[in-house]
Formats: C-alpha cells, structure tokens, sequence
C-alpha cells in the first residue's frame, strides 16, 4: 500500500533523513522507532506533504503520492501530528467536523457516528471545548479527527507523548480497533516497547538512517533493540 525509497529530507543543510526506504501493507501496523531527533516526524512530514524531500520516491496503492497537502488527504492519508493540536476554543464536535472537511450532510453525519462508536467518551464530551479535555482525551480527539476524513492510511506521531500508562494502554487499544478496521496505520514512537509489541513490522530509524528492520517480535528480541530502546 505504501511504498517509500532512498528517501531523504533536509532542513536547509541539517539532513533529517537519508535513503529511507519503508513499506506497509493495507491492514498492517507499521511501527517507526527511534531517538530525539532521529528524523521519525520528518518522515511523516514527508509522506503527508508538508516536507518536500530531496530525492526519493513515495507510492501510495501503486501510484505517486501528490505534492499538495489537501490532495493527498483526498487520496486517503491523513497525519495526526505530535502533541495532539486540537482547536483548543472549538467544541468536541466542531475539532471532529473540521477533520470531516472533504464531507457534507449524510456522508459527514455518518462519519461522525463512526467516531463516536469508536470513541464513545468523544459523544459524552461532544459540547465541551477540546481545550478543557484531559491529555488522554484530547489524543483521543486528535486520532478521532483525522479518521473523519476516512484515511485508507493514518500517520500517528508520539501518540502516547505525555500520557499516564493507562490511558496509554486505552490509546493502543483504540489503535489495535484501526487496524481492525483495514485501515493501515504507520506509527511513530519513542515508546518502543509499546510500539514494537502492536506492530506487524517495524523500523529503527537513527540519524535519518534505517538501522534496522524486521517483525516486531524480532525486533523485540534484538540485543541491539533491547540495549538502546528497552532498558537493556
Ligand atoms: P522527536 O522524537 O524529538 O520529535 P524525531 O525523530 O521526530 O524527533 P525530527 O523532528 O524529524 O526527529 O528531526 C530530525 C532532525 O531534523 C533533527 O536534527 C531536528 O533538529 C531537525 N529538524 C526538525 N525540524 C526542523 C526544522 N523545522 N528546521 C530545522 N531543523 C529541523
């Protein structure tokens, strides 16, 4: 479904990412681990539009991914950025109703209906501004508002940045429903023990390089993993 070669990706002369290469396939949990600065939201950046890399390619269901950031949403990729940045003096149900920009009438009503099964908390809360909302709920709110442009593919970034455990568990659940729902969801973490558990396949990225690949069992089980990213 998603196919990235040799990418890479400056900021002016700081490179972010070099020769990246990176595949997913529809209904699959890919998971994106690494260190501060490591160049995991660059690549995101760069899938949904809003970095323009240097060179390399990005596919998306056998064709190039357009370069504006409103076309790719069109063709089913939507990036939900770290730190959540909902509309903090917007109401619940307005934060879900921007996210269902390209929707009108039934089509919008029915995908806000979806939502709110898949996040029922999201309906109790649905009048209240997303700024008064707890960390957990306002995650909650930020995934649930990139799914109201009904992605084939959502970019998560950190999505259990700041988060006590248990509402990073509930945040995992939520994402193991996505995927159950056939949508593919590529997941960027420093979290790697948590990442690397939900996966089907996952990816070191260090210094804008792939250090490594494999399931996330095998990952899970490589010395290397286990030193820099478990606790040893
Ligand atoms: P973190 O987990 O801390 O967000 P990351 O793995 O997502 O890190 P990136 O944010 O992609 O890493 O950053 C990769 C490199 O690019 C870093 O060296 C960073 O300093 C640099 N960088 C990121 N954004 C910019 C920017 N807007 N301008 C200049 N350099 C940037």
């Amino acid at each position: 479904m998603l196919k990235i070669k040799n990418l890479s990706a400056s900021y002016g002369h700081i490179e972010a990412l070099r020769d990246v290469s990176i595949e997913a396939e529809k209904g699959q949990i890919v998971s994106i681990i690494g260190s501060n600065g490591a160049g995991k939201t660059t690549l995101l950046r760069c899938i949904s539009g809003q970095v323009k890399p240097t060179t390399g390619a990005i596919e998306f269901l056998g064709e190039p991914l357009p370069a504006k950031v409103h076309q790719i949403v069109k063709k089913g990729v939507v990036h939900v950025p770290e730190g959540r940045r909902t509309f903090s003096g917007l109401t619940v149900r307005d934060n879900l109703l921007v996210g269902g920009y390209l929707f009108k009438g039934k089509a919008l009503e029915e995908n806000l209906k979806k939502c709110y099964q898949l996040f029922p908390i999201l309906e109790q809360r649905k009048g209240q501004y997303a700024g008064t909302l707890s960390g957990g709920e306002q995650q909650m709110l930020a995934i649930a508002r990139g799914l109201m442009s009904n992605p084939k593919l959502i970019l998560l970034d950190e999505p259990s940045l700041g988060l006590a455990p248990i509402i990073v568990n509930q945040v995992y659940e939520l994402i193991a429903q996505i995927r159950e729902q056939g949508i593919t969801v590529l997941l960027v973490e420093q979290n790697a023990l948590k990442a690397l558990n939900i996966c089907d396949r996952a990816y070191v990225l260090e210094n804008g390089r792939i250090a490594l690949s494999g399931t996330g069992c095998e990952l899970l089980n490589s010395d290397k993993v286990k030193k820099a990213y478990l606790g040893g």
